[in-house]
């Protein structure tokens, strides 16, 4: 996900750009908004942690863009190109080292596995929208 901070910066742009130059495959994308439920459900694993109820007001905000990314090793790839949680400690040339402003509001998501990749795709996309 593209998060609410990132769109309301006008960053889609160069964040597609940066994921598109790193080689991903895009097979599902579009904008939306979470509800404050739905941002919940998306972030239950964290639900008993202190900054739940920040972060599920965060990113049911504004819109956000989803999408479902493909590549070989497509998880930690991810990762390295969208750099640590907290902007303050991601390394030069990350997404979130470029765009992101804390670590609430930190520009992007990515999935921590690949069930967990799936789990989140079918959370945003039925199967006639995927390609
Ligand atoms: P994401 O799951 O969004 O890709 P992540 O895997 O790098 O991020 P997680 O530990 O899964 O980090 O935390 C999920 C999200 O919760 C973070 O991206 C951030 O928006 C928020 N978050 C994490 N730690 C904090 C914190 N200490 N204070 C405020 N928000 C936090
Ligand atoms: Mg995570």
């Amino acid at each position: 996900m593209i998060k609410p901070d990132a769109v309301r910066a006008g960053n889609i742009g160069n964040i597609l750009r940066m994921i598109n130059a790193a080689g991903f495959r895009i097979a599902a994308m579009k904008l939306t908004q979470m509800s404050l439920e739905r941002a919940g459900q998306f972030y239950a694993v964290h639900q008993e942690r202190p900054f739940y109820g920040e972060l599920c007001a965060f990113m049911s905000s504004g819109p956000i863009v989803a999408a479902i990314l493909e590549k070989e090793n497509a998880v930690d790839d991810f990762r390295k190109l969208i750099g640590a949680t907290n902007p303050a400690n991601a390394e030069e040339g990350t997404i979130r080292k470029l765009y992101a402003t804390s670590v609430g509001e930190n520009a992007v998501h990515g999935s921590d596995s690949d069930e967990n990749a799936a789990i989140e795709g079918a959370f945003h996309f039925g199967g006639v929208e995927m390609y």
